[in-house]
């Protein structure tokens, strides 16, 4: 007797082939048989009309950061997500920092791991380690070089993160701390990576004017240590610099051809989402927490608005929209161009104010990328899925990304704009992303495999969450099974918790 058994599904097995109809059987959360015509379970779907897929594999998520507090990653299941892999851009749940004055389980990532392994979750989470918070928790956010002493502390945090059983490790190198490491630093940890044929997943220095030079540090840094490498939220900002991708994903094409082994992910909207500061505030008015401080201080205040102001070639900040801002609740789904409007002032010092005076909690989606763009790294085989997104923010307005990534994929670029074939990014969302990360059991619909598990509705399936409001939920998603159990029946999370951290 099984536990489920989905019926007269169309099977796409997550390998790239096109789909084949079978039935599958599962039994104490294990895929235990595909073959015509299976019967004897307690519990029956009919997935008749319907698509079959491994569960989504969520390759860019933050959700690690919210393990602890919103365990139920509803906002994953609900859009077919049965593993992410978190702890991205740098940032990860542990180490925390330096002057974390009661440090308890947030020592290292040994101590958070064996604390929270056996957690239920409402989805999978794979771990990196990121290495802003590894510098953070060594040297705080000084802007210098680490000592010998401090590198090797690092390299312990990472090796202790690697033997617990986390995937790999993350740069964030326009954020503070990451942003002052120099590619020397960035090699040296690598190469312990190495030792633990760990991922490597780099936000990169730079993602417009210097996009080039920054993939090429990368690929330094992946050369270097031989470890695998994936280009995060592959990208190109700004009209001056739209179609360096398909400049880049040739660089990428070129060292896999030397024999490197270098990746990419992508989201499916042409806005991005982080902090306003990364975006506004040069590089050495971050050290040090600095960014209020040296916005307050008159002097410094306008050596950063001009050398925005330069950067940009005007006042225009029209582009930027406001989704989270501490202390001003009445400027979120507005532009900065409307808040400056409203405050009768200019566009840069309307963003600055939001600065200070959320005490640089202010987070904002940046209109700054093309289509084209977004479907020329889309295309690509070696690129994967990610959401880019921590779960339950609890808001309306917010990067619809959060909620909604993998229905538009499938609904919009592959069934309205034909991208790809919907197999091939099958394989983009599930095997691939499951062998490069090391996710051993997950990803392909296999007997012996976890029973992760995708049923929707291909002719059907699409997005709704908008930047205006994020909460509305997909259609066509019926079915999303986790570790042999339903977890989410027509897009609802039903609050089954059989999801853990997945230990590589
Ligand atoms: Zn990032």
């Amino acid at each position: 007797m099984y536990d489920l058994i989905i019926k007269n599904g169309k099977i796409i097995d997550g390998t790239g082939s096109p789909y084949f109809r079978a039935d599958i059987a599962v039994k104490d959360g294990k895929i235990a048989k595909i073959a015509r015509h299976l019967d004897g379970a307690k519990e029956i779907i009919d997935a008749s009309g319907l698509t079959v897929t491994p569960g989504f594999i969520d390759a860019h998520s933050h959700s690690d950061k919210t393990i602890i507090t919103f365990p139920e990653q509803r906002e994953k299941a609900e859009q077919g997500i049965t593993t992410s892999v978190g702890g991205q851009c740098g940032t990860s749940i542990a180490p925390c920092s330096r002057d974390t004055e009661d440090k308890g389980i947030y020592e290292n990532m040994g101590t958070f791991i064996q604390s929270a392994k056996d957690n239920p979750q409402g989805s999978n989470t794979a771990l990196l380690i990121g290495h802003g918070s590894v510098r953070n928790a060594v040297m705080g956010t000084e802007n210098r070089e680490p000592t010998t002493e401090e590198l090797e502390k690092m390299k312990q945090h990472l090796r202790i993160a690697m033997e617990n059983g986390a995937v790999g490790m993350s740069f964030g190198l326009i954020y503070n701390p990451g942003m002052f490491a120099k590619t020397d630093e960035l090699c040296e940890l690598a190469k312990v990576l190495a030792e633990y044929d760990g991922i490597l997943e780099a936000h990169i220095r730079n993602e417009s004017n210097e996009l080039i030079r920054a993939v090429s540090e990368f690929i330094t840094v992946v050369k270097a240590s031989g470890v695998r490498g994936i280009i995060s939220h592959h990208k190109s900002c700004f009209f001056e610099n739209w179609g360096k991708v398909s400049h880049t994903l040739r660089m990428i094409d070129e060292a896999n051809e030397e024999g490197f082994d270098l990746y990419c992910n992508v989201y499916p909207y042409t806005a991005s989402h982080t902090s306003l500061a990364s975006y506004i505030v040069p590089k050495e008015y971050h050290a040090d927490n600095g960014v209020c401080r040296n916005l307050r201080a008159p002097d410094t205040y306008k050596k950063i608005k001009e050398a925005d102001l330069k950067k940009r070639g005007g006042d225009d900040l029209s582009w930027i929209l406001v989704v989270l801002c501490k202390n001003h609740p009445e400027v979120l789904g507005k532009r900065i161009s409307e808040i400056a409007e409203m405050w009768g002032m200019s566009h840069h010092d309307a963003a600055y104010k939001l600065l200070i005076d959320s005490e640089n909690t202010c987070n904002c989606c940046f209109f700054s990328m093309c289509e084209e763009d977004v479907e020329t790294v889309m295309k690509h085989p070696r690129a994967m899925i990610g959401t880019d997104s921590a779960v339950a923010r609890n808001a309306t307005v917010f990067h619809p990304r959060l909620k909604a990534t993998f229905p538009r994929v499938l609904g919009e670029y592959v069934r309205n704009r034909k991208v790809t074939t919907l197999h091939e990014m099958i394989r983009k969302m599930t095997l691939m992303p499951a062998a490069v990360y090391n996710l051993t059991g997950k990803g392909l619909l296999r007997e012996g495999m976890d029973a992760d598990i995708c049923i929707f509705d291909a002719d059907r399936i699409i997005d709704k969450a908008t930047y205006q409001n994020c909460n509305e939920r997909c259609e066509g998603l019926s079915f999303v099974i986790i570790d042999g159990k339903v977890a989410v029946k027509d897009a609802v999370f039903n609050g089954t918790m059989a999801g853990k951290i997945f230990l590589k």
